[in-house]
């Protein structure tokens, strides 16, 4: 998020929402021709962290069919309560425990947040023994910073060549969160740096793991990240407004943080 302190309008209504979508899609349209590509390359993931289910109906009603959440149990809830909606898809795009690799295994249609071998083998039991397969992003840590899930992108390629055993998952390409900066040249950094490894793995990928796809920006930079090539945006508070927790609620924040990889 390059601006930090913005305050977004709350959409209450299915006429607030839909405006709200059109404008964040027109952002994301024009970001895409200033880099001389194709807007239809770019999936909009409206994410509904802390959005009660009434609004998420409104914005289903606006035309969404997918919703990213941050935290396995809240979208657990949200998925099975909204259950009745045809086509709606849930995509988790937060850390996973792999004591919750089940409840993901079960309702979710994406996982964004990818960083263990551990969470890897998890996943991939529930989802043989449910018979269901799940669409996987390897969440890198393209900013440095230590408080930050994913892997170092060092760490990427070993990783990468281990996962063509867990056959349930489809590995579709990286996920990364910028640093949290006002500096804009910064921000622009973390997504050129997941663009550049994305590019140089993809050509000697190994069968079956297809990185075509890069999951990065957010309401504060996705017009960044769409100029440097993200094919998936994830934007909450531009679409529903302002959240009233701070962000320190979902990401891990400090060196004291709990079930931080070390
Ligand atoms: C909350 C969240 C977003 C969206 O952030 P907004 O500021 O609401 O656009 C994107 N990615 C992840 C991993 C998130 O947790």
């Amino acid at each position: 998020m390059t601006a930090l302190n913005e305050a977004y309008p709350a959409a209450r209504t299915q006429d607030e929402l839909s405006r709200n979508l059109a404008a964040v899609r027109a952002r994301i349209d024009a970001a895409a021709r200033r880099a001389g590509r194709d807007p239809a390359e770019v999936r909009l993931l409206p994410v509904s962290k802390t959005v009660e289910l009434e609004r998420i109906r409104l914005a289903y009603a606006a035309g969404c069919r997918e919703f990213g959440e941050n935290k396995v149990q809240e979208a657990e809830i949200k998925s099975s309560a909204l259950a009745e909606l045809p086509a709606l898809r849930w995509s988790v795009i937060g850390h996973l425990q792999t004591n919750k690799a089940r409840q993901v295994a079960a309702f979710a249609s994406e996982f964004q947040a990818l960083d263990s071998l551990r969470v890897a083998e998890a996943l991939d039991r529930r989802l043989q023994a449910a018979g269901r397969a799940l669409d996987v992003f390897v969440q890198v840590n393209s900013s440095g910073e230590a408080s930050k899930y994913g892997l170092e992108p060092a760490a990427v390629p070993a990783f990468i060549r281990e996962l063509p055993a867990f056959h349930s998952l489809r590995v579709r390409g990286f996920m990364t969160l910028a640093l949290l900066s006002p500096d804009a040249a910064k921000v622009r950094g973390c997504f050129v740096l997941l663009r550049g490894l994305r590019d140089r793995l993809r050509q000697d990928a190994p069968a079956g793991v297809e990185l075509q796809e890069l999951s990065m920006g957010m309401s504060g930079d996705y017009e960044i990240a769409v100029e440097e090539g993200a094919t998936v945006v994830r934007v909450g508070q531009a679409i529903f407004g302002s959240r009233a927790l701070p962000d320190s609620h979902y990401w891990p924040t400090g060196p004291n943080t709990q079930e931080h990889p070390a």
